[in-house]
């Protein structure tokens, strides 16, 4: 008796989530740095949540480097069918490491707005704040490839949050120039900008991780892809029943098909692996259940 699911380490995948973590805690902490320095000296509240924002963004890379590697240990008696939910779960925990960054940012932006804001230097706040955006559009141009090469929703969101810090940084900018040309008010006006993009992120991964760790349904693309992949299995006459769930970043599918009832056990039972098989080969599965049914049955 096997009372624990059959597995096949993926080195591969392995490598590629470690090359996208050492890109992302060195590109985080080396943005922190910057943007610290370039807080203290300007004076700018717009800059200051853009730092406080890349505090949390460091945090959650190394709470994200903890909850990768422990979801890439192979299923156990402790948990039979893998320890993948530990992403979505460590994804989570980071929303909460974000919401505490953008109440800071919002908190700082909106006491420097009562005391009336001011016109931010622009020699070196414009130079760290383009230098950030540069070195950001590069960490989520090569986090996103590998999120994509390895269908992972924590580097999702890993790569949906550089290119946020992109916008948070352009906010930052186009305030401190304002602040010097419009009204001092602009910079922190910015700092608010940013402290609700943050917000915002924060919602969008909460909401998407807290599906994967319920049960959430796959969307109608999937659930499409998922039908058109046993079409044309041979002997499989009818489909008449599917549920899906994702149980961690994959989904789990049970489906009920039809074969002719006076095969034998033998043929039925090839065409369900073979079903079984095509549902499995789809990147957003995890493991599928196909139940054979003779013809009219429900
Ligand atoms: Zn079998
Ligand atoms: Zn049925």
């Amino acid at each position: 008796m096997k009372w624990v699911r059959y597995y096949q380490p993926n080195h591969q995948v392995g490598r590629m989530f470690r090359r996208a973590m050492v890109v992302t805690l060195i590109g985080n902490l080396l943005l922190a740095g910057i943007k610290i320095a370039a807080a203290r000296l300007s004076g700018s509240s717009a800059i200051y949540s853009d730092a406080v924002n890349s505090i949390s963004d460091v945090l959650y890379s190394i709470l994200l480097i903890v909850g990768l590697w422990i979801s890439q240990q192979p299923p156990d008696m402790s948990h039979p069918q893998g320890h993948s939910r530990f992403e979505p779960f460590t994804a989570l925990i980071v929303t909460i490491s974000m919401t505490i960054a953008g109440v800071e940012a919002l908190r700082a932006s909106i006491q420097r707005a009562m005391e009336g804001g001011a016109a931010i230097p622009l020699g070196i706040s414009l130079l760290a704040l383009v230098v950030s955006m540069l070195i950001k559009a590069v960490m989520y141009a090569i986090v996103h490839r590998i999120s994509r090469q390895t269908a992972s929703p924590g580097l999702d969101a890993v790569a949906k949050d550089n290119l946020s810090d992109v916008v948070t940084s352009l906010a930052a900018l186009l305030g401190i120039v304002g602040s010097n040309f419009i009204s001092p008010l602009l910079d922190p006006l910015a700092g608010v900008a940013v402290a609700l993009w943050i917000f915002k992120a924060v919602y969008g991964t909460a909401k998407e991780n807290l599906g994967y760790l319920t049960g959430a349904g796959a969307d109608e693309d999937v659930r499409n892809r998922i039908l058109d992949s046993v079409k044309d299995v041979p002997g499989l006459e009818d489909v008449h029943h599917i549920v899906t769930e994702y149980a961690g970043p994959k989904l789990v599918v049970e489906m009920h098909i039809n074969v002719d009832g006076n095969k034998t056990l033998n043929e039925a039972h090839a065409i369900c692996d073979q079903a079984t098989e095509r549902l499995e080969a789809l990147p957003e599965v995890d493991r599928a259940y196909v139940h054979v049914e003779p013809l009219g049955y429900l």
